[in-house]
């Protein structure tokens, strides 16, 4: 029997870091970056640079004195217990390890422990977030970061700016033991997941669920429960898991958001989780889609 419960914690949640959000003065940081204990895990173009035991390659921030880095240069992700642990994005890989070991989140994810895929997603969101947004949006010049790389500040106005965080609801819809999944254009064949879809200015959670299956799936719902959430750091998501009822029962998709939708029954999706069923591929243990559809099976049974 395969075990069907939800991962704890959801993959890429968890960071047991201590963001120290406080203690973040020039001086102090400097001083941190210097501590013999300190460490730093490496990355080059989001991809995370993987050492021995399959873990994140880890050295000291002296290590790279002399090397070329990107901008912001050393992000402070935070206190370890007592060590300060930075990440550094390098411009030449094969300086630290060979370059096939700089590796995707989205290919590895799936084989780190949880806490470090939890520390490498949230380093990839804040350089991707630094590499993205080097402009003021109030005036246009130039940011500079600061805090050790959680905030920016603008070199003209001095606004201040902060890592942006895009919130999507992704949905659990069922009609009693029957789940609606459907699949994105260009997906691969048989590739089905929940509906998703950002949340817009001036809505709630429930209120986006709740229209993203109207509009995708033609499907009314009702009765939005909140179920776990999740970092997604391709580049900042947070995917915000919701179960919704299904009020009707006919699917009309809109081809430019679905390819395919349609209801699978639960034998139907408990086949593919227990790998003795094919009426769709499963998706990657490290989505939310997958965890949510854990948390549907494991409820119903
Ligand atoms: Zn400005």
């Amino acid at each position: 029997m395969t075990d069907i419960s939800v991962d704890s914690p959801i993959p890429f949640s968890g960071d047991p870091l201590d963001y120290a959000e406080n203690d973040r003065g020039p001086e102090h940081l400097q001083a941190l970056l210097g501590k013999t204990s300190a460490r730093a895990i490496l990355l080059f173009k989001g991809r995370i640079g993987i050492g021995d035991g399959g873990r994140p390659h880890r050295i000291h921030p002296s290590d790279l004195i002399g090397h070329d880095i990107m901008s912001p240069g050393p992000i402070f992700l935070g206190m370890e217990g007592k060590r300060p642990l930075f990440a550094f994005s390098v411009v030449k890989p094969e300086e630290f390890l060979p370059e096939e070991n700089f590796v995707s989140l989205r290919g590895i994810g799936g084989n780190l422990k949880p806490t470090d895929l939890a520390i490498a997603g949230r380093a990839k969101s804040l350089f991707a977030w630094h590499f993205t947004d080097k402009f003021c949006i109030a005036c246009g010049q130039q940011t500079v970061s600061r805090d050790g790389g959680v905030k920016q500040q603008c070199t003209g106005c001095g606004a201040e700016s902060f890592p942006r965080v895009n919130p999507v609801a992704i949905m659990l819809v069922s009609d009693g033991d029957r789940l609606l999944l459907g699949r994105g254009p260009g997906w691969p064949d048989g590739a089905m997941s929940c509906l998703a879809g950002f949340i817009a200015p001036g809505e709630s959670v429930g209120d986006a669920a709740v229209r993203e299956v109207m509009e995708e799936a033609g499907v009314k719902t009702k009765n939005p429960r909140y179920l776990f959430s999740q970092p997604w750091p391709f580049p900042a998501q947070l995917m915000i898991g919701v179960a919704l009822d299904a009020v009707t029962t006919e699917i009309k998709i809109d081809p430019k958001e679905l390819e395919e939708a349609r209801w699978f029954s639960r034998e139907e999706i408990l086949a593919v989780f227990e790998k003795r069923g094919d009426a769709f591929l499963r998706l990657p243990r490290q989505t939310i889609a997958h965890q949510l559809v854990r948390h549907w099976l494991s409820e119903t049974a």
